[in-house]
């Protein structure tokens, strides 16, 4: 059989706000919709209108910005429900009833199936009464008896709902069996099927994919994975799994997953774990040295997918593995060369920001061999030592001891800063040799964290002369002391 496109509902804002700990202001929620429908999903699934008034004003914020998604509400087999969803504008429920014994007899006390039944049929009729679009659900369905799911889909296609969902709220599918039940549902069911996952047992990507390979014209996921539990089928790994391993169009912009990915991560605080497929830290970075030189040959080596497909950049990792051949490798792409010192010296200090547990980008390296390129191997003034002392209640002051022209001199003084009083105690020491001025001062951290790579680059007047010179180290005071220290030397 063909269908047309796979559709695409996005639970973030409620399945996913359904993740412990996490709650988003509408404005967040409004953020997130406008990114999601940019992203190109079919179907944003608010969250439930009913549930807080947070919730409703979020849905119909969202539903007044006219956006090109459908804007959905979640919603229980109750009329207060379905009311506040269509006061909320929204253009659609996912609504849900249950069809597994745990979930009847805890939420219906005493009723049976043909209740569920009943209640469905009457809350479907009142639903589209109201003008909504009505995707019907039958909750924890891979607990149910199949044959009632099918009765209940059943009746809910009979009361004119416009797609079905079949549930596996607890994530206790099979792809086996995900492809079983699907199959079956498109025999019995005319209306489109939808299916929903989640990853208790870390295979919810695997059941929606096999699901949608075996007939399902849409799919529920969420960025990042998030929600209840171990959470949803992810957004971003289904979608790349559907096209880019079995030829499935999905019609997302998948440039856009990792933004999204950083925008959801950011309001929910839920942190994405590195090793995560796709939008993980680590999912197009690499370390070890062997894989790194194959790379810089061809990156296709160790990647199944360019970084920049999903809207991110590759990271090579030098770290403490650094190998002398990733580092002539990056020279030769910069089109320099180094001198024996000069390899050595950087070799030195990428394992220096390695052995600080740090991550050394291929930015560190870069800004590292720029960095040690321009150090004069002959140089007038040599920093011999230098000593800070800064506090809450104490006068920020530093004490140098330089080499100038083979004479030693130290010298102290006070500053702002430890970086201000380190500039100044320098300045003192060589105020005899050359009158210099600081011109400008910028400070750049090369990747993020405090622990980062920092990058100062000052520019130095001695008269007429300005010159512009770089230090780079963890430490930002002997970042800043390196590079005015570089500047000297291009000057006296
Ligand atoms: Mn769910």
């Amino acid at each position: 059989m063909s269908y047309v496109k796979v559709l695409v509902l996005d639970t973030t804002l409620r399945d996913g706000e359904q993740t412990p700990g996490v709650s988003l202001t509408v404005e967040q929620k409004v953020m997130i919709a406008e990114a999601l429908d940019s992203l190109g999903v079919d179907i944003i699934e608010a969250g439930t209108a009913v549930a807080s008034e947070g919730d409703f004003k979020a849905i119909k914020a969202i539903a007044e910005k006219g956006l090109k998604a459908e804007i959905c509400s979640f919603a229980r087999i109750r009329k207060e429900d379905i009311d506040a969803a269509a006061d909320a504008n929204a253009d659609s429920i996912f609504m849900v009833a249950p069809s597994s014994d745990y979930h009847i007899q805890a939420k219906f006390p005493g009723k049976g199936k043909e209740y569920v039944i009943e209640k469905s049929i009457e809350a479907i009729e009142y639903a589209k009464e109201r003008g909504l679009v009505v995707e019907f659900g039958a909750e924890d369905a891979s607990r149910g008896d199949l044959d009632f799911v099918i009765a209940l889909l059943k009746a809910g296609e009979s009361a004119k709902a416009d797609r079905l969902t079949f549930a596996d709220t607890v994530g206790v599918l099979t792809p086996e069996n995900a492809s079983e039940i699907i199959s079956r549902l498109k025999k019995e069911l005319k209306a489109p099927i939808a299916i929903h996952c989640h990853d208790d047992f870390g295979l919810a990507t695997a059941n929606t994919v096999f699901a949608v390979k075996s007939g399902a014209n849409e799919f529920h996921a969420t960025i990042n994975g998030i929600g209840e539990r171990a959470g949803n089928a992810s957004l971003e790994e289904v979608c790349m799994v559907l096209e880019f391993l079995y030829g499935i169009e999905v019609g997302i912009n998948k440039e856009k997953l990792y933004p999204i990915s950083k925008l959801v991560e950011k309001f929910t605080r839920i942190v994405v774990p590195p090793n995560k497929p796709i939008v993980g830290e680590n999912a197009f970075t690499h370390e070890s040295g062997i894989h790194t030189s194959a790379l810089l040959k061809d990156a296709r080596t160790y990647e199944p997918i360019s970084p920049e497909v999903v809207g991110r950049r590759r990271f090579l990792v030098l770290g403490k593995h650094a190998g002398r051949a990733s580092v002539e490798a990056i020279l030769k792409e910069l089109g320099y060369s180094a001198t024996k010192e000069q390899m050595d010296e950087i070799l030195a200090r990428i394992k220096e920001l390695g052995d600080l547990g740090k991550r050394v980008t291929d930015a560190d390296v870069r800004t590292i061999i720029e960095t040690v390129l321009q150090i004069k191997s002959e140089k007038k003034v040599k920093l011999e030592d230098l000593a800070i002392l800064t506090g809450k209640n104490t006068t920020p002051m530093a004490s140098v001891k330089l080499r100038i022209n083979g004479e030693e001199r130290i010298e102290a003084a006070i500053g702002v800063g430890p970086v201000d009083a380190a500039i100044n105690a320098i300045r003192k020491a060589i105020k005899d040799y050359a009158d210099i001025k600081l011109v400008s001062y910028h400070v750049d951290a090369i990747t993020g964290g405090t622990d980062a790579l920092v990058d100062v680059v000052v520019q130095l007047k001695r008269g007429n002369k300005i010159v512009t010179a770089r230090g780079a180290r963890a430490d930002i005071v002997m970042a800043s002391v390196e590079a005015f220290v570089e500047g000297l030397n291009m000057l006296v």
